[in-house]
């Protein structure tokens, strides 16, 4: 029985290695070849509480496999974090990203990138982010915003408030995100110098029905204030939460409720005219 035992487990051991080298390689390819075919990066927007106005977008990276199938980040970014791939796919999405801001310029205000904890340790991240800005001139850099986690903080040997105020210096703003669902998140607000919190979704759904959610809901939108950042509730899908999120003077929200994350040429069609931006 022992000896059965072992077999399985041995034998799941080897699918997730195999599965994992085939990621692994998936990705190399399409970093090596079109990659913006490859990695296309989708919109969600973020909106105005009180308007439902769009005020942003969070880029959400894709990956089309070479057969055609459509892939979440769920896929593939852990290997990606555990390759290093996660560096040049990072910059893939943030020069991406910050392409489609310029195009959307007049309707658009902002966007917000993802920046998993192994690119911020780079010694070359700031300068990165340095040239994809220098790449469209006349951009406002406070446009962009970079979306850290916690973990970030965790392990790591470079200072991430020194790193974070480095960024801070090229003028792009900073965001907590899935903000509540760490450890330490009050270390945490005390010790990075940031512009926006995202309150994790495991706050927000559900909130009108929960009196525990919206004190807690309240007591950050209370902190963030002092602390003079902005808020964006996360994970907004349905109208209740929406109201309740109104009545407790919550800035921003995002969530399937006013849209899912979509393909450039999709999300566009959400954004006012120019003309009336
Ligand atoms: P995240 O940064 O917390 O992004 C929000 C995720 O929540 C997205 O999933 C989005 O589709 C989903 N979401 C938005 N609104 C709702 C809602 O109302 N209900 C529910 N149930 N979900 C909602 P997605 O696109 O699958 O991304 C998953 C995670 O992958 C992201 O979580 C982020 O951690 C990571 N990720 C995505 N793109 C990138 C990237 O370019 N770089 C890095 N480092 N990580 C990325
Ligand atoms: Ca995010
Ligand atoms: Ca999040």
């Amino acid at each position: 029985a022992g000896g059965h035992r072992l077999q399985v487990f041995s034998d799941e051991m080897r699918v997730a290695v195999k599965e994992r080298i085939a990621a692994e390689a998936r990705l190399r390819a399409a970093l090596a070849g079109d990659r913006e075919a490859a990695l296309p990066v989708w919109f969600q927007p973020i909106v105005n509480t009180a308007t439902g106005r769009i005020v942003g977008a969070e880029a959400l990276v894709r990956m089309f496999t070479p057969e055609g199938n459509l892939l979440g980040p769920g896929h593939f970014i852990p290997a990606a974090e555990e390759t290093g791939l996660i560096v040049a796919l990072g910059e893939h999405v943030l020069r991406l990203a910050v392409r489609h801001l310029m195009a959307w310029k007049n309707q658009l205000p902002y966007i917000s990138v993802n920046v998993s904890p192994r690119q911020l340790a780079e010694p070359d991240f700031v300068p990165m982010v340095a040239a994809v800005l220098a790449e469209n001139p006349g951009l406002d850099p406070s446009r962009v915003v970079l979306e850290i986690t916690e973990t970030a903080l965790l392990g790591s040997s470079v200072d991430v408030r020194e790193r974070l105020e480095s960024i801070k210096a090229l003028g792009v703003r900073v965001a907590l995100d899935d903000f509540g669902t760490g450890y330490s998140s009050l270390t945490w607000l005390q010790s990075v110098p940031a512009d926006v919190v995202k309150l994790d979704r495991s706050f927000v759904a559900g909130l009108a029905a929960d009196p525990r959610k919206s004190s807690i809901i309240s007591a950050v939108l209370w902190l963030a204030r002092s602390l003079n950042m902005t808020v964006v509730a996360e994970g907004v899908e349905d109208p209740e939460d929406w109201k309740a999120l109104q009545a407790a003077d919550c800035p921003s929200c995002q969530g399937y409720l006013f849209g899912r994350p979509l393909p450039a040429s999709e999300f566009e069609l959400m954004l006012p005219f120019p003309e009336t931006a």
